[in-house]
């Protein structure tokens, strides 16, 4: 039988999807939400089984991981019932979820029983205070209890994301790796992303390059490059005489978009083909006006991917060139 896969104009095979399930979030990073926040009314969200139906039409087309995100994806209500079905996909390889942490000290165990097999958790300060003053919330405890749960659950990996700015945590760089190689973790440290029109701080002056946070490591711990390729804006280093691997996502001083493989679809059900552009192709619309239309869906898919642009054109400057927050599209 004929089996169509997803495939771009570039010869690129889409494997991955990033899936975000509510745009809602009970932190609010300066770097990625206003303090106020307009989201979008519930009904404009996909629901439980229309985000499945989309997990499964990618499925079908040959998408074999899965990352579920948001917004926070963990405010989710009955957010388990949805992993749950597709941790029953033989097909996938990979059900991982990006998580700020908040809610893991009470369902890392439920979570892992569902079949999430990796965790990426964000965590930008080891300083109370300045975790408050990243994340507007005073929850530094509460996330660090959740990294705590989240090892006791017996995750296959757990990552950290830290995004790093000049002058507010990039002298943490060390102890954060320190604290990821005490505790068998990996960690990723991440370029701030021009998406969203945000007010609290002027990028251009926070701008902290991967290059520099890698010589900062180096200059205490020996890091040689790991095979681990993820298809994605991130290159991976071995922390000599650890298991902790170190990841930097750097969209500004480098580009990798050559053997890209992942799409995005927001919680609103708009399909993103590159976090860089603007196209999206509205599946929610598709889904409610042909409801349980399997086929119809892949079709659109398969059509959508024509339109998958061959780079994006990130700049190092303070013009948003995007007007959409990460919490939308899911980081
Ligand atoms: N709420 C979850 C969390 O914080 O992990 C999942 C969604 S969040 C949008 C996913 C990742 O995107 C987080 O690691 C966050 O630090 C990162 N992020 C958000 N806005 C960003 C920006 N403007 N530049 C770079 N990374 C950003
Ligand atoms: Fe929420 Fe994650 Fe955005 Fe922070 S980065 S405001 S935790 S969605």
């Amino acid at each position: 039988m004929h089996n169509p896969q997803l495939v771009d104009p570039f010869g690129r095979r889409i494997t991955y999807l990033r899936l975000s399930v509510t745009d809602r979030c009970d932190f609010r990073c300066t770097y990625c939400m206003g303090e106020d926040m307009v989201f979008a009314p519930r009904a404009q969200i996909l629901s439980l089984e229309e985000l499945y139906a989309v997990a499964d039409a990618f499925i079908g087309l040959g998408v074999r991981r899965i990352r579920i995100t948001g917004g926070e994806p963990l405010v989710r209500k009955n957010l388990l019932s949805l992993l749950a079905r597709l941790g029953r996909r033989d097909e996938l390889e990979d059900l991982a979820i990006t998580t700020n942490g908040s809610q893991l000290a009470e369902l890392a165990p439920q979570l892992r029983a569902a079949g999430v097999a990796r965790l990426n958790i964000s965590l930008d300060s080891l300083r109370r205070e300045r975790f408050a003053a990243f994340t507007r919330r005073d929850r530094l405890e509460q996330v660090l209890a959740g990294i705590d749960a989240a090892r006791a659950a017996g995750f296959r990996r757990i990552k950290l994301n830290t995004v790093v700015q000049k002058g507010r945590n990039d002298d943490e760089v060390l102890d954060l790796l320190e604290f990821a190689m005490a505790r068998g973790l990996d960690i990723s440290f991440i370029e701030e992303m021009p998406l969203g029109d945000i007010s609290s701080h002027s990028r251009q002056a926070t701008f902290c390059s991967s290059d520099e946070v890698r010589e900062r490591i180096a200059q205490r711990h020996a890091l040689v490059r790991s095979n681990r390729a993820t298809g994605g804006p991130s290159r991976y280093w071995q922390v000599v005489g650890s298991a902790t691997q170190v990841g930097f996502i750097s969209p500004h001083s480098h580009n990798f978009c050559g053997d890209c493989n992942r799409v995005r679809v927001t919680a609103e059900g708009k399909l993103v083909l590159c976090l860089g552009h603007d196209h999206a192709l509205d599946l929610k619309a598709l889904i409610r006006r042909y409801p349980g239309d399997r086929e119809r869906l892949r079709g659109a898919l398969l059509d959508a991917l024509r339109l998958k642009p061959e780079r994006h054109h990130f700049a190092n400057d303070e013009q948003v060139q995007v007007v959409r927050f990460m919490s939308m599209t899911g980081g």
